[in-house]
């Protein structure tokens, strides 16, 4: 059941131990030689071999029985809008029934299917500051859930998004889904919201539902948004040619979702490899959508782009970790001192025909999730979602 789970505080000491596979989440060096992590309070605060790190007085010991671990899975792209509850598929419980996917964190795209959701400035000004109040006192299973994600429409002006920073605002909802469709004026808004410390994200493809709009890549490469948002369309991608010249002409974040064009995302993953640029790859599922709400999501675009993809499997979960939190500025994402301490523990389906996990992944099965913990709690143990792994995770004390 969802509940309320403060951010960090006093959670004391957690030590995981017998660490099999550690990846750091860092396209750079993505497998660390480590087989125990210790935190404190909520932050990761040693790593190394058992022999060498100081598991004394532990308020919590865990035996990861030679599981992976990895840092939490972020979903760089979805819509939620008030609580645990989406009115798109009218679900209840779709977060935590992410956290059993291994999402310990998500990123709003704009609170958009908010019923009679507003569109005057004030409305969506006051929906924005709303949803980021909301969600960031209520994490529903320990999910960190960023949100208040304005849409801009037509008529906004500099000091709209100056009082929105003001007020704690740090992201827009998706340019396009509102009524600023042109180039020009996207461009003037995202740059007013860049000058005040909020990141942009721009739709990319075709309309998604009836009412949001097309946005080709002109409009994408004048708007200068910080995310090309599910460049792989959501669901309608652009032609690959558009989707090539978005890679090649721009430094901006390349987003890869579930709920878009399958061939699209492998070909812009491909793209990024041809330029060197993979640590512009990252991963969202857009959902709720029309599709549904996909609790696996993130791992089965882990599986699809490193199978199908022709790409390490640690380096796939590279893009839904550590490429997400850096280019988000997140605190967490990272297998490194001082950041969050926000795990997954998986090993390997049975019955996979991988040798180990990351053979699994390659060979395009999910893992089995045996763990997940948030700030250094324990959220879940066995998911009730993913196929069950080989191995689990056992809390000694
Ligand atoms: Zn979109």
């Amino acid at each position: 059941m969802a509940d309320v789970a403060p951010a960090g505080g006093p959670s004391g000491k957690l030590v995981i131990r017998n660490i099999g596979l550690l990846l750091s989440g860092d396209l750079d060096r993505p497998i660390l030689d480590a087989d125990t992590i210790v935190a404190i309070d909520g932050r990761i605060h040693a790593i190394g071999k058992s022999k060498d790190v100081d598991q004394s007085n532990a308020k919590v010991t865990i035996d990861a029985k030679g599981c992976a671990l990895s840092p939490g899975l972020i979903d760089s792209h979805v819509h939620p809008v008030f609580g645990d509850w989406t009115p798109r598929q009218n679900q209840l419980g779709w977060i935590d029934s992410f956290l059993n996917g291994g999402v310990t964190c998500m990123i709003s795209a704009g609170e958009v299917h908010l019923p009679g959701r507003p569109k005057d400035i004030v409305g969506l000004k006051a929906l924005a500051i709303t949803a980021q109040r909301a969600f960031d006192a209520f994490r529903p299973g320990g999910v960190k859930v960023i949100a208040g994600a304005p849409v801009i429409e037509k008529g906004m002006t500099e000091e709209d998004f100056a009082e929105l920073a003001k007020a704690g605002v740090k992201l827009l909802g998706e340019v396009g889904l509102g009524s600023v469709k042109a180039g020009d004026e996207a461009k003037r808004m995202v740059a007013w919201a860049r000058k005040y410390g909020i990141q942009s994200t721009i739709h990319t493809g075709g309309p998604s539902v009836p009412g949001s709009g097309y946005i080709d890549k002109d409009v994408v490469l004048e708007a200068d948004a910080d995310v090309i948002g599910h460049i792989n369309g959501g669901h309608t991608a652009l032609p690959l040619d558009q989707i090539r010249c978005l890679c090649e002409s721009c430094t901006r974040a390349i987003e890869i979702v579930h709920n878009g064009n399958e061939l699209a995302g492998l070909t812009a993953l491909r793209y990024a490899k041809e330029l060197g640029q993979l640590h512009r790859v990252i991963l969202g599922t857009d959902s709720p959508a029309g599709s549904g709400v996909q609790p696996l999501g993130i791992l089965r675009m882990i599986a699809l782009l490193s199978s199908l993809g022709d790409t390490p499997a640690e380096q796939a979960f590279c893009f839904a970790t550590g490429n997400t939190a850096k280019i988000r500025q997140l605190d967490c994402g990272l297998i490194q001192e001082g950041k969050a301490a926000d795990f997954v523990l998986m090993d390997k389906a049975q019955h996979s025909s991988g040798r180990d996990l990351l053979d699994s992944v390659r060979k395009g099965d999910l893992p089995g999730i045996g763990m997940v913990i948030i700030d250094g709690v324990v959220r879940i143990g066995r998911s009730r979602n993913t196929p069950p792994a080989e191995r689990v995770p056992e809390i000694v004390h």
